[in-house]
């Protein structure tokens, strides 16, 4: 599929810094892979470009699991909706999982109320519940963890993200979220020394930020801010006295030239950062992840972070934007950086060669139970810089193909 087009504001960038050096690195505007459609296919339609992908696509544009999990229900698949695994049965004589143990549920207002269903058995086992709830269930079943590193390695892309008011009108709020990167950062000698990263061009305007602060945000900024900075359009009634045609006025001239930078970095799998049980239980009588993560004084992120605020003032100085219209670019303390979660659960069932440091084989089957399968990123060994989907993706093809091979030859067989 040809990629989508490129929106207004990514060749204004384009135009402002491709074949310009930045520390011996030469910077080009490139095009995001995507799993949203540039076309009509596969019975879906074209994207339309109104910039509202998350939480969810409403024209079905952008693939999501669903589009093949209705496909596997017309095939008989059975889905068991309001069903939470807790953990599963093993064989440890036949090297097996034999039967997954899950609740059902049902909610009204405050009160959840969980009722036993009874355990399911198959010849094949897959969990696919994501970079926390698939080392979850394998703890709480003391599974496939001869390793013990379940749990261990846990990384997302760390985010960078500044903001600036431009000059010009750069017309966000076109296309999906990013249709262009800035990736020279994504590999390089300088890896030796701190993370990779990727810049995505934001055609969200000033929609997404840790702070809260900005105009879809929930903090009203103390009076005495300029009318220009971030903050809810409360800021400028109530701070401002912007009501009426005035205050469409300053929308539309503020909304015209948001420009936000993106930069997700690469982190190194660090044992110590982790899922572990916690002893409390959630309402459903499991127990609850317990999640140890730390950033701060990690010289490899804070090295790339200080990295990606030069490469934001690059671009903001080629736009010529001036030093007051920017926004959180400064190199944070490193024991205070202020950053996003990507939302990219990675490494904490991870794939390897070896028994004793690995959770699953490169087919992402479990090293300790043979009819065992973990799919997802949680099998990432490392991170690096791309959004993870798309590897997921490819992974859970391989893992298929791998099955129906093993099956062929009898290896699920009792
Ligand atoms: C805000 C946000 C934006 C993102 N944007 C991008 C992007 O642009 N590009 C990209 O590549 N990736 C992106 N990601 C990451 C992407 O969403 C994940 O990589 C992807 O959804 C992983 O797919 P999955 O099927 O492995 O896991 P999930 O989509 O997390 O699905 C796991 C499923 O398992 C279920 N489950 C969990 N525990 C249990 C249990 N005990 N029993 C039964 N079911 C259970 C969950 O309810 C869920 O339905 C984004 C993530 C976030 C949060
Ligand atoms: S902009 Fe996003 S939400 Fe809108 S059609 Fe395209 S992919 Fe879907």
């Amino acid at each position: 599929m040809a990629p989508l087009a490129p929106s207004y504001l990514d060749l204004q960038i384009s135009r402002a810094i491709n074949g310009r050096i930045l520390d011996d690195t030469r910077l080009r505007v490139t095009t995001v892979p995507h799993a949203i459609n540039s076309r009509e296919y596969d019975g879906r339609p074209i994207c339309d470009g109104r910039t509202s992908c998350v939480p969810l696509c409403s024209t079905r544009a952008r693939y999501d699991a669903m589009v093949h999990l209705e496909r596997a229900m017309r095939l008989g698949a059975v889905l068991r909706t309001q069903a939470v695994v807790t953990r599963l049965e093993l064989d440890e004589s036949r090297n097996r999982v034999t039967r997954v143990h899950y609740i059902r549920w049902n909610s009204k207002g405050d009160t959840f109320t969980p009722h036993p269903a009874p355990p399911v058995s198959a010849q094949v086992v897959i969990l696919a519940a994501n970079g926390i709830e698939n080392p979850m269930i394998l703890l709480r079943s003391k599974a496939a963890n001869k390793s013990g590193t379940v749990g261990c390695y846990l990384m997302d892309h760390p985010i960078k993200q500044s903001v600036a008011l431009a000059p010009q009108k750069l017309f966000p709020f076109r296309g999906p979220q990013t249709t262009s990167n800035i990736e020279a950062f994504r590999d390089g000698e300088f890896r030796k020394r701190y993370g990779a990263f990727k810049t995505s061009i934001k055609n969200d305007g000033w929609s997404t930020n840790p702070a809260s602060l900005w105009p879809r945000g929930v903090a009203v900024p103390a009076k005495g801010q300029r009318d220009d900075f971030p903050g809810t359009i409360v800021h400028l009634v109530e701070n401002w006295g912007y009501v009426g045609k005035g205050l469409r006025e300053k929308l539309e001239d503020h909304a015209t030239r948001q420009i936000t930078l993106n930069s997700a970095c690469e982190q190194l799998p660090i044992k110590e950062n982790c899922v572990t049980e916690s002893a409390n239980l959630d309402l459903a009588g499991i127990t609850r992840p317990q999640i140890h993560y730390r950033l701060n004084k990690d010289p490899y992120v804070v090295g790339s972070f200080n990295q990606i605020v030069k490469l934001h003032n690059f671009v903001f100085d080629s736009l010529k934007i001036p030093a007051q219209d920017r926004y959180f670019v400064s190199p944070d303390a490193p024991d205070a950086l202020i950053y996003g979660g990507s939302g990219h659960i990675m490494g904490t069932t991870r794939m390897g060669n070896s028994v004793s440091d690995s959770v699953v084989t490169r087919d992402c089957r479990s090293h300790d139970h043979r009819n065992l399968f973990v799919v997802g990123s949680s099998v990432f060994p490392t991170g690096a810089t791309a959004n993870p989907t798309s590897t997921i993706a490819a992974l859970a093809l391989r893992t298929a193909a791998h099955i129906v091979e093993e099956r062929k030859k009898g290896s699920f067989n009792s």
